[in-house]
C-alpha cells in the first residue's frame, strides 16, 4: 500500500525562536500518534538555516522527517550562497521540495534544471517531492491536462524505475496556492488519477499504484478530510497552514 503524507511548506517565514516554539507545539500535540503504522509520514521543510534547530527537536523517530524547500543542482564547488544536496543530506533532511510553481516562476526553474536537480538530489540520498500545477488562464483554455502530462514527461519521466520510486508528487494547481481558493475534492481526484495513469503509461501499473500523490493549494483543516478521502489523493503539501500548529495537526489528523 502506498505511503501517506502531510508535507509542510513553510517557504520564506519564521525565525529561529518562532520555528522552535512551532515544532515544539506540533510534535507536543502529535505525543506517539506519528510512530503507528497507520500514522501518515509528515514532513517538515523550514527555510536552510532553521534545519539543524527543527531537526534536533523533531528527534531520529523517522516521522516527522525533515525536508528542505531547495538546493543547488551542482554536487559542490564555487557557488557562492549556495546549498547542495549533500550538505542537506547531512544535517538530517530525507526530502526535498522540487518544481514548486514559486521557484519555477520567480527563479525560472525549468524542466531540464528540475531534471538535474532531480538527481543531483537522489544521488544525495533524498526523496524528491516533485510538484506540478496548471495556472488559472490554463485551466480555463482546457489545456490543464496537456499541461501536466509535458511537466511530468519532460521534467519526470526521465528517471529510471529504481530511481522513480523514490519521487512523491505533489499536484498543486497554481491558482490555489496561497489564494483561499481550493480545487474541489473532483477537480484533484480527476488530476491526480491522470497523474497515476501518465505513470502506468511511463512506467508500469505496479510504479503507477506505489506512488503518492499529493495535494497542495490552500488545504486547511476544514477542506482536508474530503480531499485525502479522495481515491488517488495520498495526502497534502500545506503551505499557509502548516505555520499554525493547531491547523497542522488537524490536517495530519484528517486521514
Ligand atoms: C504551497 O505553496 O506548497 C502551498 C500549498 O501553499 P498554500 O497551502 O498556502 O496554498
Amino acid at each position: 500500500m502506498r505511503q501517506k503524507f502531510v508535507a509542510g511548506n513553510w517557504k520564506m517565514n519564521l525565525t529561529l525562536p518562532e520555528a522552535q516554539a512551532l515544532t515544539s507545539e506540533i510534535v507536543h500535540m502529535l505525543h506517539d500518534e506519528l510512530l503507528s503504522p497507520a500514522a501518515p509520514q509528515v514532513v517538515i521543510c523550514p527555510p536552510f538555516p532553521l534545519l539543524s534547530a527543527v531537526g534536533h527537536l523533531i528527534g531520529d523517530s523517522g516521522n516527522p522527517a525533515l525536508g528542505a524547500q531547495n538546493f543547488h543542482q551542482k554536487e559542490s564547488g564555487a557557488y557562492t550562497g549556495e546549498v547542495s544536496a549533500k550538505m542537506l543530506h547531512s544535517v538530517g533532511c530525507q526530502y526535498v521540495i522540487l518544481g514548486h510553481s514559486e521557484r519555477r516562476q520567480h527563479f525560472r526553474e525549468d524542466d531540464e534544471l528540475l531534471s538535474q536537480k532531480l538527481k543531483t538530489a537522489l544521488a544525495a540520498g533524498l526523496r524528491p517531492i516533485f510538484c506540478v500545477g496548471e495556472s488559472l488562464e490554463t485551466r480555463e483554455a482546457d489545456e490543464t491536462f496537456a499541461f501536466i502530462g509535458k511537466q511530468l514527461k519532460d521534467g519526470l519521466f526521465h528517471l529510471s524505475n529504481e530511481e522513480f520510486e523514490k519521487v512523491v508528487i505533489a499536484y498543486e494547481p497554481i491558482w490555489a496556492i496561497g489564494t483561499g481558493k481550493t480545487a474541489s475534492s473532483q477537480q484533484a481526484q480527476e488530476v491526480h488519477a491522470f497523474i497515476r495513469e501518465q505513470i502506468a503509461g511511463a512506467y508500469d501499473a505496479q510504479a503507477a499504484a506505489n506512488t503518492s500523490i499529493l495535494y497542495g493549494g490552500s488545504a486547511n483543516a476544514q477542506n482536508a478530510r474530503e480531499l485525502f478521502g479522495q481515491p488517488d489523493v495520498d495526502g497534502g503539501l500545506i503551505g499557509g497552514a502548516s505555520l499554525k500548529s493547531r491547523d497542522f495537526v488537524e490536517i495530519i489528523k484528517s486521514f
